[in-house]
C-alpha cells in the first residue's frame, strides 16, 4: 500500500465544550483511519488556561497533544491560529489536518489550507481510506446535486472539515495515556488585525440540535407556519428539539438554527419524527445516523417515507395534534 505518511491532526475546537463534541467526534474517526496509514492520532490546541482540554483529547483517543496555551491566544483569532498551525505544520508534517466544520472551523481551515498550499474538502459527511492509503472525503458538491469522494493526490496535509455530528465520539477512557507536547508563542509572529470586542452564547435550543436523542422535523407539508408551531409543542412534550427543511426555514417558521441537511446541521438522534418532507438528498444526507424514522406524509411513495422505519399515510398537521392530546392525556393520568 502506498502511505501517504504521516499522522493524522485533530485541530482542537473547545468553545462552548460541552455542546460542541466536534473535535472528539473527530479523534474518534481518526482513531478508526489510523491503523490502516501507520499513523498516530495527535489534537493541536491553542488558547489559555487548556489543561481540561488536554485531558479530555487524551481521554477521547489523542495520543499526543500539542498544546500552545499562552495568555495571547486566549482569544480565538483565524489569521494568528492559522499561522501558528502552519509553522507546527511545516515543523511536524502531519499527513492529514482535521478540523470540525463550526463556524471558526470554516474560517479557520481554508485560511490554514492556503498558508500551507495545500487542498480543503469543506463540509464532509464521512471519511475513509482509500486502497491506496489516501484519505477519502465524502462531501456534498455541485451544489449539493451529488455526493462526492474526494482525494488530495500530492499536496500534504490532506485537510478536510467535517459537520458536527458526523461521527460518534469514543466513550470517556479515564485510564488512556498520552503524550503532552508543550510549545512556545512563536517569536515574529504578525500583530492582530483582528480583536474580540464581545461575544454572547446562542440560546441552548439552537445548540442542542445535534446532541438531541428526539428531533421532531418539520417540511412544507406542515402548510403554514401556524401548524409548524405545533411542532414545538410536541417537542417540549418529547423533550425533543425541532429541526426543519429549507422551505421552512425560507419561509421563516423556523429559525435557520434549525435548518437539518446539506446547508445546516447533521442530526443523530434515537428518534426522529419527520412531518411533511419528500425527502431530498440535502436533507437526509444529514439523517444518516438516525436511529429510528417515523415520518408521516400525505404521498406513500415519498422518498422520506421509502427511508422511514415507520411510515404514516396522513395528514402531517392533524398527526401532530392527536400526538399533542394523547400526551397531554397521559400526562394528566
Ligand atoms: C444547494 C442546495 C442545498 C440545500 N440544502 C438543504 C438543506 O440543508 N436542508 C433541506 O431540508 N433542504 C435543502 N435543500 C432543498 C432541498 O433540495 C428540498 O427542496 C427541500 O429539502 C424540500 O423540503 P420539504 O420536504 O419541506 O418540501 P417539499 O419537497 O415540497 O415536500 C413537502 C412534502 O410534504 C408532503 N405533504 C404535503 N402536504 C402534506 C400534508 N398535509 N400532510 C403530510 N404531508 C404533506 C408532500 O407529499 C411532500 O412530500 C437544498 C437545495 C439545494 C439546491
Amino acid at each position: 500500500m502506498n502511505k501517504p505518511g504521516g499522522n493524522i491532526w485533530v485541530f482542537g475546537d473547545y468553545r462552548n465544550y460541552f455542546q460542541n463534541r466536534v473535535t472528539l467526534q473527530l479523534l474518534s474517526r481518526a482513531n478508526d483511519l489510523a491503523p490502516a496509514v501507520g499513523a498516530e492520532v495527535c489534537a493541536v490546541i491553542l488558547g489559555h488556561d487548556l489543561d481540561e482540554y488536554v485531558g479530555e483529547y487524551i481521554a477521547h483517543g489523542a495520543k499526543t497533544v500539542y498544546v500552545m496555551d499562552d495568555p495571547a491566544l486566549k482569544d480565538y483569532n483565524v489569521e494568528r491560529y492559522a499561522d501558528i498551525t502552519a509553522r507546527l505544520s511545516a515543523a511536524h508534517a502531519p499527513g492529514t489536518i482535521l478540523v470540525g466544520a463550526t463556524a471558526f472551523g470554516r474560517e479557520f481551515a481554508p485560511a490554514l489550507a492556503k498558508r500551507l498550499g495545500t487542498g480543503l474538502t469543506a463540509d464532509c459527511i464521512d471519511l475513509n481510506i482509500g486502497e491506496d492509503g489516501l484519505l477519502v472525503q465524502t462531501a456534498p458538491a455541485f451544489g449539493g446535486n451529488l455526493i462526492a469522494d474526494i482525494v488530495t493526490p500530492d499536496a500534504r496535509p490532506q485537510m478536510a472539515t467535517v459537520r458536527p455530528g458526523t461521527f460518534q465520539e469514543i466513550p470517556h477512557n479515564y485510564t488512556a495515556t498520552g503524550r503532552i507536547i508543550r510549545l512556545p508563542l512563536p517569536e515574529g509572529l504578525p500583530p492582530v488585525r483582528v480583536r474580540l470586542v464581545s461575544s454572547r452564547r446562542l440560546p441552548q435550543r439552537t445548540r442542542r440540535l445535534e446532541d438531541a436523542s428526539v428531533v421532531i422535523c418539520g417540511g412544507r407539508g406542515m402548510g403554514s407556519k401556524t401548524r409548524f408551531r405545533k411542532l414545538f409543542e410536541l417537542a417540549r412534550f418529547m423533550e425533543g428539539e425541532v429541526g426543519a427543511t429549507r422551505p421552512v426555514v425560507h419561509s421563516r417558521w423556523a429559525p435557520q438554527e434549525a435548518l437539518v441537511g446539506q446547508a445546516g446541521r447533521n442530526i443523530r438522534p434515537r428518534i426522529l419524527l419527520s412531518f411533511g418532507i419528500s425527502g431530498a438528498i440535502q436533507h437526509t444526507a444529514a439523517l444518516s445516523n438516525a436511529d429510528f424514522i417515523i415520518a408521516v406524509n400525505k404521498n406513500p411513495h415519498a422518498t422520506m417515507m421509502k427511508m422511514a422505519d415507520v411510515a404514516v399515510v396522513a395528514d402531517a398537521g392533524q398527526v401532530c395534534s392527536a400526538l399533542i392530546r394523547e400526551l397531554k392525556a397521559r400526562i394528566r393520568e
